[in-house]
């Protein structure tokens, strides 16, 4: 599908929109203007992907709402060339906003539907982002260490191998709690492994489910 001149118009107006509500940082911003969030969203509801809503994506996942993408990625302090660890690939639109940033981008899914279509989005872009179908919880030990690390489903709690998956110095960014709402926390990893702990207020995630993958 095509990028026109009404989608990038809609987009400058979404990205009017977010500086409105607060993001400030002008990279988070222009990558937001860069991405098609329409290429991302079924065909039913191509007429809301510039609206600040979160949508479905089949599989009962949401693409999450641009508001908070782009604050969760405001958070994370993206700088070109950092390797970042994305829990819950969902559209790929996060990671997207991640790639346009520089960002080396590592993505896990637990569907196999939405890993594959997210997959075939990404590359037909150009990106060649490292997207795994498996269990977030775990991370990716093997691509570890990494220098920020983004969940974008609501974790129950904060897993271990992914505090110890980033780097010093590094960044971590949670939507903590069960049920409706959830906690936005930064934690910085500290020169002795501890982290360093701010509460950015709440905000609403799909959940994220341990033990299950879907498709094989
Ligand atoms: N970043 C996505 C948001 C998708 S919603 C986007 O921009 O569209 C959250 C996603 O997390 C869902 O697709 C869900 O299937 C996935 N998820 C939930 N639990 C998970 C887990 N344990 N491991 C990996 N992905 C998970």
């Amino acid at each position: 599908m095509l990028d026109n001149y009404r989608h990038k118009g809609l987009r400058k107006k979404l990205v009017e929109e977010l500086s409105k509500k607060g993001i400030e940082n002008i990279d988070v911003l222009n990558a937001i203007d860069q991405i098609p969030r329409h290429l991302f969203m079924d065909n039913a509801f191509i007429n809301f992907a510039y609206k600040d809503k979160a949508f479905p994506i089949g599989a009962n996942q949401t693409i999450s709402q641009p508001f908070t993408v782009a604050f969760q990625t405001q958070l994370l302090g993206v700088e070109r060339g950092d390797k970042v660890l994305e829990i819950g690939t969902g559209s790929g639109y996060q990671s997207a906003v991640l790639l346009a940033m520089g960002a080396k981008v590592f993505s896990i899914e637990r569907h196999r539907s939405l890993h594959l279509k997210s997959k075939n989005i990404l590359e037909s872009m150009g990106y060649q982002p490292k997207l795994f179908f498996g269990d977030g919880y775990k991370g990716l030990p093997t691509f570890a260490p990494f220098d920020k690390i983004i969940i974008t489903a609501a974790a129950p709690y904060i897993p271990d191998p992914l505090k110890e998956q980033l780097k010093i110095g590094g960044v971590f960014v949670i939507p903590l709690g069960e049920g409706d709402k959830q906690e936005m926390l930064r934690l910085s990893k500290q020169e002795d492994g501890s982290f360093k702990q701010e509460n950015f207020g709440d905000f609403s995630f799909v959940p994220m489910l341990e033990n299950k993958s879907f498709g094989s």
